[in-house]
């Protein structure tokens, strides 16, 4: 009897209360997904108003013969709404990736693909070739400044140990360019078949193009270094203290000379720091030995400071003048310690993400023969910064 009463009893409760509690988280996610549906309807509704807007203006800049893509004025959509969007839940990246694609999807209507970009046809392929490459940002900052001027290409990264068989490898799938970064900037000199100029007195390479067959090699960090720079400050006759002896310090170097500015340079390793003085013909300091500077700018090419020891910096803040402009070529972070500590007494200030931009803005060019749209650029790398 007692066997009989309380087993169906338990066997009963269980399942009941598991079944009823199934039925409510199952309601509770039906009235979201529906809450879902209902949003995605209104989304759809406002991309095709904007879709129609868009025509329209391209239908106007058309008959008025103006250029239909404007590359400044998307950059300008885009920094509103990163300034507007003031919701926890959506990312800057989230943000940037989505109007990146509905600012796509507008440039179709405004300007069908032309015959060059027509997706049907196969991409230009240019890749960076370094190790580490898994979180190089000119993958991204490429291949959205492609689509922002429509032409048909593809950046990709690969991670290269033989730098002699991945050039073999360029060659034979006739890839139009490639970002050369450590540790072969030196190393692929000898598999190229043509240096400029810059880049054989540098005796470093970052840019490869594929000219007909022909592998030329570039060097434009150094360039980029000094549009970089001449946004804030005319080098000519100016004191300049490079902090560090590389090869970005070789490339920087080399510019500054150039633009007829006087080098002093401090580095670690003294025998390394005098070489590159002796061929800038620059003054040379061991770094240890740098605590107050006279010079009218500051730049900074070691990695001292640079993600995960963001609080190191390359000087003592006693070697820091309110009168100096300051450059760091480390964008990770974009502010490093000795930009914080620069401005903070007043100093002007250059982040990496210049030169950065500026050197690979300088590829787009040399790769695609056209101007490259340095606003989308900036904003592309910095949002994923
Ligand atoms: P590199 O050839 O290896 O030279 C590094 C220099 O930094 C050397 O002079 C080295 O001094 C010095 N150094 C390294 N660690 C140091 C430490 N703990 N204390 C003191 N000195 C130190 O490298 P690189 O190619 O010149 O690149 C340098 C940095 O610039 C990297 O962080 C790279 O990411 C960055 N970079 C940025 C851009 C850009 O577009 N923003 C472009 C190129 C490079 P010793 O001679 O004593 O060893």
């Amino acid at each position: 009897m007692t066997r009989a009463v309380i087993m169906p009893a338990k066997k009963s409760k269980k399942p009941v209360q598991s079944s009823a509690k199934s039925g409510e988280v199952s309601s509770h996610l039906d009235e979201r997904r529906k809450r879902i549906d209902q949003i995605d309807q209104q989304l759809l509704k406002l991309l095709n108003q904007r879709q129609e807007v868009a025509r329209e203006i391209g239908q106007i800049k058309g008959r008025q013969n103006i250029r239909v893509v404007d590359t400044r004025r998307e950059t300008e959509v885009f920094r509103k709404l990163l300034d507007l969007n003031k919701g926890r839940l959506l990312s800057r990246k989230s943000l940037y990736d989505i109007f990146a694609a509905i600012i796509s999807a507008s440039r179709e209507i405004q300007a069908p693909p032309t015959q060059e970009s027509s997706g049907h046809d196969a991409p230009a392929l240019f890749a960076v070739l370094g190790n580490p490459v898994s979180h190089s940002l000119s993958p991204i900052m490429h291949n959205n400044a492609f689509s922002a001027v429509g032409f048909n290409g593809l950046y990709i990264p690969l991670e290269v140990d033989d730098i002699q068989l991945a050039i073999s490898g360029l060659r034979l799938l006739n890839f139009k360019g490639a970002s050369i970064t450590i540790p072969h900037k030196t190393s692929v000199i000898d598999l190229l078949d043509e240096l400029d100029d810059a880049a054989a007195r540098i005796r470093a390479v970052n840019t490869v193009v594929n000219s007909d067959g022909r592998l030329i090699g570039h060097n434009t960090d150094w360039s980029g270094a000094m549009r970089a720079l001449s946004d804030k400050i005319k080098i000519n006759s100016k004191e300049v203290a490079i902090v560090g002896a590389g090869g970005a310090a070789r490339a920087i170097g080399f510019g500054v000379k150039a633009e007829g500015g006087r080098i002093i340079i401090l580095n670690r390793s003294k025998l390394k720091g005098e070489q590159l003085s002796s061929e800038l013909d620059a003054g040379f300091l061991p770094l240890s030995e740098a605590k107050k500077l006279d010079c009218d700018i500051l730049i900074n090419t070691t990695p001292i400071g640079m993600t995960p020891h963001a609080d190191d910096m390359c000087l003592p803040i006693t070697a820091l003048d309110k009168n100096m402009v300051v450059m760091d070529i480390i964008y990770t972070p974009l502010k490093t310690r000795l930009l914080r500590e620069a401005e903070k007494i007043g100093c002007t200030c250059i982040d990496g993400l210049s030169m950065f931009v500026y050197q690979g803005a300088e590829q787009f060019t040399l790769w695609t023969g056209r101007k490259a749209p340095v606003d989308i650029m900036r904003l592309t790398v910095s949002t994923a910064l």
